[in-house]
């Protein structure tokens, strides 16, 4: 028999995330009521950003449960990383195209796997009927005018990534079988696009470091782009400096796994910009949190995106099948 909306939510959507009672200072009220509440600390503000996940477009449709909800909260929690805040609370609204709780319980595992991994609580909700869709609603916290913004880039300042490029975009290409990979190399693939690790750690240790940052949702190009625009710059990079993975490099040539670096989406690394003099700090905190963090190139003046390729010539983003300029 089915259960109802009300089972339904105790069953797989309560007790998601770390301890309640340690988090009591700040989630006054978790869950039930008509809404949650939250307290804001002195001194700190409140960072919110809200992503939908969509069956057949956000994810193929036989994606499993467990993925699904790993990969909803990832790439939510992926902006809080992206401002330098620190996770506090999430909200799930939720529609599901019928009851099935073997389903259910797989998402709910899932969640609650990746809701203790990054440290935050399922505070809230709704719960519909309607085509497979996922929206998840991230808040956390920034010291007060501290957050890492967009529009802080300046001339001379060095460009860099975490982690590395465009394993997401060939996963893709695996998912949609256009590239056929077994073994190891397909797992490592399927991870990095279900599972992207938010850096959440590295946002936080940039804070009062970086002059800007973004996490690379669209793609390195695109994202970039946006700071670039929102700081009034230009930049330079260099296409042979660009973090590759080893079964990016093994599995498709020089050409193809550019092309992902640059222009693939849902890698969730963080591009950030910071002063020349700051790179032995960057390289002290990539050690520390075991994060690789590259210098792909520098700011400067100006307006555009100019990479440079194999043989030092200037890439024609174009048939990059870059759209953004
Ligand atoms: P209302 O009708 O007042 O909007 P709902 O009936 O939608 O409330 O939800 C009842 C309670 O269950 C609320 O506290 C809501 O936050 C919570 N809730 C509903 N769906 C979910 C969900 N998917 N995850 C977590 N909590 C949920
Ligand atoms: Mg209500």
């Amino acid at each position: 028999m089915a259960i109802s909306e009300f089972e339904l939510i105790t069953r797989y959507f309560s007790g998601i995330g770390p301890d309640l009672a340690a988090a009591s200072s700040t989630i006054a009220m978790a869950g039930g009521d008509d809404c949650a509440l939250l307290q804001i600390p002195p001194g700190q503000q409140l960072a919110l950003s809200i992503d939908t996940l969509n069956a057949g477009v956000h994810f193929p449709e036989d994606a499993s449960a467990d993925d699904i909800a790993r990969r909803s909260l990832a790439v939510a929690v992926s902006d809080l990383a992206a401002m330098g805040a620190k996770p506090l609370a999430f909200t799930l609204a939720i529609s599901l195209p019928h009851i099935d709780e073997a389903w259910l319980q797989a998402f709910s595992y899932g969640l609650k796997h990746s809701a203790e991994f990054y440290g935050i609580n399922l505070i809230g909700g709704d719960t519909t009927r309607g085509p497979l869709s996922i929206a998840v609603q991230v808040h956390g916290l920034v010291p007060s005018g501290q957050a890492l913004r967009r529009n802080g880039a300046r001339v001379g300042d060095r460009i860099f990534v975490t982690g590395t490029l465009g394993d997401a975009a060939l996963a893709l290409d695996v998912l949609q079988q256009r590239v056929d990979v077994a073994g190891a190399n397909k797992a490592f693939l399927l991870s990095r696009f279900y599972q992207p690790q938010a850096r959440l750690a590295v946002g936080q240790s940039l804070l009062a470091l970086a002059s800007a940052a973004i996490d690379i949702s669209d793609g390195l190009l695109a994202d970039l782009s946006h700071i670039l625009k929102a700081s009034g710059v230009a930049a330079r990079i260099d296409s042979r400096q660009l973090p590759l993975s080893e079964v990016l490099q093994t599995t498709v040539n020089n050409n193809k796994a550019l092309t992902h670096a640059l222009t693939g989406g849902d890698d969730y690394e963080l591009c950030f910009t910071v002063t020349p003099s700051q790179r032995e700090q960057i390289s002290q905190i990539s050690q520390a949190l075991s994060v690789p963090m590259t210098d792909i190139g520098c700011i400067v003046e100006g307006e555009g995106l100019f990479c440079t390729g194999a043989n030092g010539e200037v890439m024609d983003f174009a048939r990059l099948g870059y759209q953004h300029f």
